[in-house]
């Protein structure tokens, strides 16, 4: 899988694909990233990329035509056509499913807004996808990019030790994840429970499923809802939160 990024900031983007778990996976070509900075693809001889709004707003606005001959600039390149996603505050919020969908996709182009955004027409023309990483706004696309990047990357193969590193966590499924114990067994009077000390595998299982729906009704009911729910844990559901409406 390939990703572009295009951005102001190429250094700080790479610089962070570059460490810990995604920064081995990169190195070890699992899937390849590269930052391309927009103000090399402007032909204004001071480097200008921004100009004022029209519609008299304060602030500055990214223009047109670096942005698009930058996404010239990778498409020639890579003799591809990248699915592109511009990071928004307007797009659709990214979910689990949404990184496992675009996690199945080979070559993925990802632009970087910063100041007041970015001229509506580039938009337009060049991207398929608004992504949003939640209802606020940043100063500039690039942690939202690396935020995507990430939750993407870890479901590659072979970049988590295995897939149930990453199927048995918080949305994969549409619960969250049941608590996790690690040594000692008896810490400051508090015991890790019995069942996942008995080495009895069909137990543990049962009770990762139950922890899961316990914590998945505490903490977000509402993931429940839809949820594939059968009589046993509609009655765990319910021992939990009083009544359960399964819609
Ligand atoms: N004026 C824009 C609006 O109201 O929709 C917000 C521009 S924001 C200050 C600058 C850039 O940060 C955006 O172009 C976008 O790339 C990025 N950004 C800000 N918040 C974001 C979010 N929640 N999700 C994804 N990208 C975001």
């Amino acid at each position: 899988m390939r990703f572009d990024i295009a951005t102001l900031f190429p250094e700080s983007v790479d610089s962070w694909l570059s460490e810990s778990v995604i920064g081995r996976a990169r190195a070890a070509g699992l899937f390849t990233a590269e930052c391309h900075n927009i103000r090399e693809y402007t032909r204004d001889k001071h480097r200008r990329v921004d100009d004022t709004p029209y519609s008299e707003r304060q602030g500055m606005l990214m223009q047109c035509e670096p942005i698009y001959r930058c996404w010239q600039g990778i498409c020639n390149m890579t003799r591809s056509q990248p699915h592109v996603i511009y990071m928004s505050p307007q797009g659709k919020t990214l979910t689990q499913q949404r990184c496992r969908e675009l996690a199945q996709l080979p070559h993925i182009m990802i632009l970087c807004g910063h100041y007041e955004g970015v001229d509506q027409r580039v938009l337009d023309r060049i991207v398929d996808e608004e992504v949003s990483i939640g209802d606020y706004v940043l100063t500039g696309g690039e942690l939202p990019a690396l935020v995507l990047i990430d939750s993407v990357v870890r479901l590659l193969d072979g970049v988590l030790a295995q897939p149930d590193c990453y199927e048995d966590e918080s949305h994969y499924s549409g619960l969250l994840e049941y608590p996790q114990y690690t040594r000692p067994e008896v810490w400051e009077g508090e015991a890790v429970p019995p069942v996942l000390l008995s080495g009895h595998h069909a137990n543990i299982l049962r009770w990762r499923r139950e922890q899961a729906l316990i914590t998945t009704a505490k903490k977000r009911p509402e993931l429940l809802e839809g949820q594939d729910l059968s009589g046993e844990d509609l009655a765990i559901i319910t021992n939990v939160i009083g009544s359960f409406d399964k819609k």
